[in-house]
């Protein structure tokens, strides 16, 4: 029977948020799969775990891939780690986890540390219905394509951005969206020097352009103003029915089926309609 692979979330910045399944998970695993191990190596001495590790990351997905593919085939258990926060959230690990969806290896995911959430939380914005953009294309068509097709986005969107990049992202985010939405800024998130900036795409653009950002930063835009349909009148629905009664449709028949369509009341279209 194949082994279980279990998706293992650390600590985005603050050490405390270790649990104690996370830690049991990691010393109970028969290997831990690593994006660095050097990263790795000093959570497991924190903890004072050893446990043998191998490399998985974006540059050997398909190598290291296999190699925790077959042990997983062969019965050993896999602690699956990034540097920090939930494996497979904009780091390697998803095509892992399908591969084993698709050979019947079970997979187990821990909750825990994801800037993603920490972020949406914290931010003010609405959080019902929200997508998850991750980092934006270097490429600039890709970029182009990536930001066109958000423009008019009515969901609260996230995006990851590194310090580098944080300025021109701002930039053309400001470009699409427009300076004055919305914006929630989070630096630094769990971390002494944790800041959560609610400003808009403008001003951020503004501040970066004369000060250098620094740490790790999530972006929270908020989605646009939902387009409200202009409501119909009985004048619209007047114009309907005599378009309806043109196509056969008995007066009562035209006055409830324009009604229905345009939302109008059925009592009153038809006083209106029959000249009352
Ligand atoms: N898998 C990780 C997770 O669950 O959040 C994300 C990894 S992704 C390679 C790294 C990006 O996450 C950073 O560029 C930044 O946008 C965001 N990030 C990670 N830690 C953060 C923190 N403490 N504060 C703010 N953003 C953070």
């Amino acid at each position: 029977m194949a082994g279980t692979l279990y998706l293992v979330p650390t600590p985005i910045g603050n050490l405390g948020d270790i649990s104690r399944r996370m830690a049991e998970t990691l010393e109970q695993a028969d290997f831990i799969a690593a994006e660095d191990t050097r990263v790795t190596v000093k959570l497991l001495n924190h903890l004072g775990i050893r446990r043998p590790m191998l490399t998985y990351h974006r540059h050997n997905t398909d190598s290291g891939g296999q190699a925790v593919i077959d042990r997983l085939l062969a019965g050993e258990s896999c602690a699956l780690v990034t540097d920090a926060g939930t494996p497979a959230i904009s780091d390697p690990g998803e095509e892992l986890v399908a591969r084993c969806a698709e050979l019947g290896v079970p997979v187990c995911a821990i909750p825990g540390p994801c800037a993603l959430v920490t972020a949406l939380a914290v931010s003010g914005q609405p959080t019902g219905r929200f997508t998850f953009e991750g980092f934006l294309a270097m490429n600039k068509k890709n970029r182009r394509a990536h930001l066109d097709a958000l423009r008019g986005e009515e969901r609260t969107m996230v995006f990851y951005e590194a310090p580098h990049k944080l300025a021109a992202t701002l930039e053309d985010l400001s470009a699409t969206f427009g300076p004055d939405r919305p914006l929630t800024l989070c630096r630094e998130l769990t971390k002494l020097h944790e800041e959560v900036r609610r400003t808009t795409l403008g001003q951020a653009a503004a501040y970066f352009r004369e000060n250098d950002p620094k740490g790790e930063f999530v972006l929270v835009v908020r989605g646009a103003e939902p387009v409200r349909e202009e409501e119909a009148s009985l004048e619209d629905g007047l114009v309907l029915v005599d378009k309806l009664r043109g196509e056969g449709l008995s007066l009562r028949d035209a006055v409830r089926q324009a009604a229905r369509e345009l939302g109008l009341s059925r009592n009153q279209l038809y006083d209106l309609a029959v000249g009352k």
